[in-house]
């Protein structure tokens, strides 16, 4: 006699649309408003993004907070359609919009439609790509485009890597390998090495360097900044005479970070130079592409970045110059091994494998993360879709449309310009003339507040040797030199009509008395 419920036909799937809370799971019965309430989203968005005339509308956070405190989570609206024309209120109207020309802040891209539809893609099937029994051909699409970033970079055989959060994790993840091997070649005692241990970066290295030593335990003073030249690029004999100092010194250097693409000034560290250094001294060599990444796909610049076949680590964030949506990003290294230091065992995911020689594809061996959404997807729809040609022709033309920004403004005796960007940055700042030149700082702070308040524009700030500038980043190729002409009057009408009021009131003589 079977058992019952056992022997019967598995049964088939249920027709009907399930209701309740279960009308809103993404199930067998219910792909109707999955699709539906998804393309209500898409219209909304698109149309968005079609009638924004502005970047930005000014909102400050003091006017925006209360409507959003206003909202009851615990009291939930009649339907999608409602919640969206809420979302309105809450973020659409009031975002920042990266689409528009005359975003020039940060390094925010405009996002590929490929990697929009690998977005949706990846979201609603879930995958996770810790271990294959969660995602299969999701950890054998990773793989691919971690081979393929790898041999772009020219890393040799034996390269790997792993898709991350971004470029701070990636750099962290860098810097873990780089203590960790520091720590496994050498029979000092951990306790008596973490202290000796040092990085070497340049001034204009990104934050997340010293940050990840701090997490990683390493001495307050860990971080030694190399001297860098006129073009903010790390001096190769400046790193010559630090490693020759630490190693009198008794101190170990862990790595050096080299950085393709300094995140201010686009400067592009002399890699092939650095990385004989770092040969001659055995030390190992991380470049931080986060940003000079796109260059691997430029069909005009890819020798831009010579030298960085020779890296021991790489960060490469897509989601900075690949067009790519937020997180997109990876830490390449040349030796695959190393990223065993990230490798840990639970018997529930990733038990260490069986004396069988039975092995799966478990990303979570080589990764800081357990549970981990299928990033790599949206490359590969971008790539599928686009190609690398066009990927790279986009980055060429925002690199050239920023110097075309650096020489309008060189030719503007208004303003002041820092170094010509390898990449898609200008530095600057609006200069008073005559006794007016000491309200520099404040005009420039100034003029970008009134500017992005106004919504006109949205422009970052940033300092330079201790005074206030202002930075363009340009990563939209819609953004056309007019666009840039336009915001460079705006912010000289801001900031001279500061430097007016201010030097007027200065002159008012005082009452004596
Ligand atoms: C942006 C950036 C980072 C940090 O990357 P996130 O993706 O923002 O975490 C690191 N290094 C450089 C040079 C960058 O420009």
């Amino acid at each position: 006699m079977s058992i019952p419920g056992r022997s019967a036909p598995y049964p088939p799937p249920a027709t009907g649309v399930p209701a309740g809370p279960r009308a809103h799971l993404l199930t067998t019965g219910n792909t109707e408003q999955y699709r539906q309430v998804l393309a209500e989203g898409i219209d909304r968005v698109g149309a968005r993004i079609a009638r924004t005339a502005r970047p930005f509308t000014g909102v400050t956070p003091a006017a925006l907070a209360p409507t959003v405190a206003a909202v009851d989570l615990d009291r939930p609206l009649a339907d999608a359609t409602a919640a969206l024309d809420e979302l309105e209120d809450v973020y659409l109207r009031d975002a920042v919009y990266f689409h528009h020309p005359r975003y020039l802040a940060h390094l925010n891209c405009p996002v590929a439609i490929p990697a929009l539809l690998g977005e949706a893609v990846l979201t609603a099937v879930n995958s996770s790509l810790d271990t294959w029994d969660q995602s299969a051909g999701g950890t054998l699409i990773e793989r691919r485009l971690i081979d393929w970033t790898a041999q772009r970079i020219g890393l040799g055989p034996t390269a790997d890597g792993v898709f991350t959060s971004g470029g701070t994790q990636s750099n962290l993840h860098a810097m873990l390998l780089a203590r960790e091997e520091a720590c496994a070649h050498t029979t000092t005692p951990r306790r008596d090495l973490l202290p000796r241990l040092r990085i070497l970066a340049s001034a204009a290295g990104h934050f997340s360097v010293q940050k990840s030593a701090t997490l990683l335990g390493l001495d307050d003073d860990a971080v030694i900044c190399v001297p860098t030249d006129a073009d903010r690029r790390m001096c190769p004999a400046a790193l010559h005479a630090e490693l020759t100092r630490c190693h009198r010194d008794g101190l170990v250097v862990m790595a050096v970070v080299a950085t393709a693409g300094t995140t201010d000034f686009g400067s592009i560290d002399p890699l092939d130079a650095i990385a004989a250094r770092c040969a001659a001294a055995g030390v190992r060599l991380h470049v931080d592409a986060a940003y000079g990444c796109g260059l691997l796909v430029s069909p005009t610049r890819r020798h831009l970045l010579a030298g960085i076949e020779h890296a021991d680590s790489v960060t490469v964030d897509y989601h900075k110059s690949f067009f790519q949506p937020v997180s997109s990003s990876a830490l390449l290294v040349r030796d695959g091994l190393a990223l065993r230091h990230a490798t840990y065992h639970a018997d529930y995911l990733n038990p260490a494998p069986l004396s069988t020689g039975e092995e799966l594809p478990n990303q979570v061996d080589k990764s800081l993360q357990t549970t981990r959404r299928f990033d790599a997807l949206k490359l590969w729809l971008t790539l599928r879709v686009m190609g690398p040609d066009a990927l790279g022709e986009l980055f060429d033309e925002v690199i050239d449309r920023a110097d075309g920004a650096w020489r309008l403004l060189a030719g503007d005796s208004r303003f002041e310009v820092v170094t010509r960007s390898a990449l898609s940055t200008v530095v600057f700042r609006y200069l008073p003339t005559g006794p007016a030149a000491v309200l520099a700082d404040d005009a420039n702070r100034h003029a970008r507040r009134a500017l992005s308040a106004s919504g006109e524009a949205v422009v970052a700030g940033t300092k330079v040797d201790g005074s206030q500038y202002l930075k363009f980043t340009v990563l939209n190729p819609e953004t056309t030199v007019d666009d840039v002409a336009h915001v460079v009057d705006l912010i000289a009408a801001h900031a001279g009509r500061y430097v007016h009021e201010r030097s007027t009131a200065v002159a008012t003589p005082c009452p004596v008395g």
